[in-house]
C-alpha cells in the first residue's frame, strides 16, 4: 500500500519506529528479553498476538527528509539527554532538556499513533502542524518516573480514551514507555470544539512516584523522583499505563 509521510505528506520509507540510538541500547545482549509480545486491536475491537525476538518495529510512516532533517536533530539532541536516564544517572533537567524529552515523546508518539490507521488520535494536520512548531494540539502533560526492577528493555503501550460525557467531550491520547530506569508517559487531550473549554476538569488518577513536566518547563526538574518508584511487584509498569482507566482503544508494541 503506497503511503504518505504522516508529517509532510511526502513519499515515505521503511524506517524503524526506535532510532539508532535507542536501539543500540535495546539491543544489549543483557538487556535481551526471551520475546516481546506485540498485541495490536483492530477497528472492530478485534486483538492479534504476535511474538517477536527483536526490539525493531519498522513502519512506513516517515519520509526520508523527514527522518534526516528535522526528526535526525531531535534524535541526537534526545539522545544526549535520555541516555543516561535510561542508564539510571541522576539528572537535574533544565527546560530546555525538558522540552526536548517531551518533543521527542510526542513525535514517537505520533508514529505509533499512526500505524492503526483506522483509529487515530492525531490528525493529519495535527500532525503537520507538529512538523513545523513541535507543539502538539491540545492539552499535554508529562510524567517521568524510574524503574528499578530486573526486567531491562523496553515497555511501550498507547492507547485512546473516550467520555462519551456530553457535558465534558473529550479524547485523550495516553503513551506509556519504559526503557532501562526510565519510564515516561504523556497524555495529551483534546476536547470537543462544542464544548466550553472551562468545563475540561484534568484528573490525574493514582499515587505514583514520579515527576511530572509541565509547559512551558519553566522550572528545573530533578530525575529520578526520591523514594521508590517502579519495580517488579504487580505489574506495576502495566497498572501505571492503565491509571487514566476507561481505555477503550489500546495498543501494546515492544
Ligand atoms: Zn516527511
Amino acid at each position: 500500500m503506497p503511503r504518505s509521510c504522516i508529517f509532510c505528506g511526502g513519499r515515505s520509507t521503511k524506517e524503524h519506529v526506535w532510532p539508532t540510538w535507542l536501539l543500540s541500547i535495546l539491543k544489549q545482549p543483557s538487556w535481551k528479553r526471551e520475546q516481546l509480545h506485540v498485541i495490536s486491536t483492530d477497528q472492530h475491537g478485534n486483538r492479534y498476538r504476535r511474538q517477536q525476538h527483536t526490539p525493531e518495529i519498522v513502519t512506513r510512516a516517515v519520509c526520508g527528509q523527514c527522518n534526516q532533517g528535522w526528526m535526525s536533530d531531535l534524535e541526537t539532541r534526545s539522545s544526549d539527554v535520555l541516555r543516561p536516564m535510561i542508564a539510571g544517572e541522576d539528572k537535574t533537567l533544565t527546560g530546555r532538556q525538558q522540552e526536548t524529552i517531551t518533543k521527542w515523546v510526542l513525535k514517537t508518539g505520533m508514529v505509533l499513533d499512526s500505524m492503526y490507521r483506522e483509529i487515530t488520535f492525531y490528525e493529519h494536520n495535527e500532525r503537520l502542524s507538529f512538523r513545523e512548531t513541535q507543539i502538539p494540539p491540545g492539552y499535554v502533560t508529562f510524567w517521568l518516573g524510574h524503574y528499578s526492577g530486573s526486567d531491562f528493555g523496553s515497555f511501550t503501550r498507547h492507547g485512546i480514551l473516550r467520555t462519551e460525557r456530553s457535558s465534558n467531550p473529550y479524547r485523550s491520547f495516553v503513551l506509556t514507555m519504559s526503557f532501562g530506569r526510565l519510564v515516561l508517559q504523556a497524555c495529551n487531550t483534546k476536547i470537543a470544539s462544542s464544548a466550553p473549554e472551562e468545563v475540561f476538569d484534568y484528573f490525574v488518577p493514582g499515587e505514583w512516584n514520579t515527576v511530572e513536566l509541565i509547559p512551558p518547563f519553566t522550572d528545573e526538574v530533578r530525575w529520578p523522583p526520591s523514594g521508590s518508584s517502579f519495580d517488579d511487584s504487580e505489574k506495576t509498569l502495566l497498572k501505571f499505563s492503565e491509571r487514566f482507566g476507561g481505555s477503550t482503544d489500546v495498543y501494546i508494541s515492544p
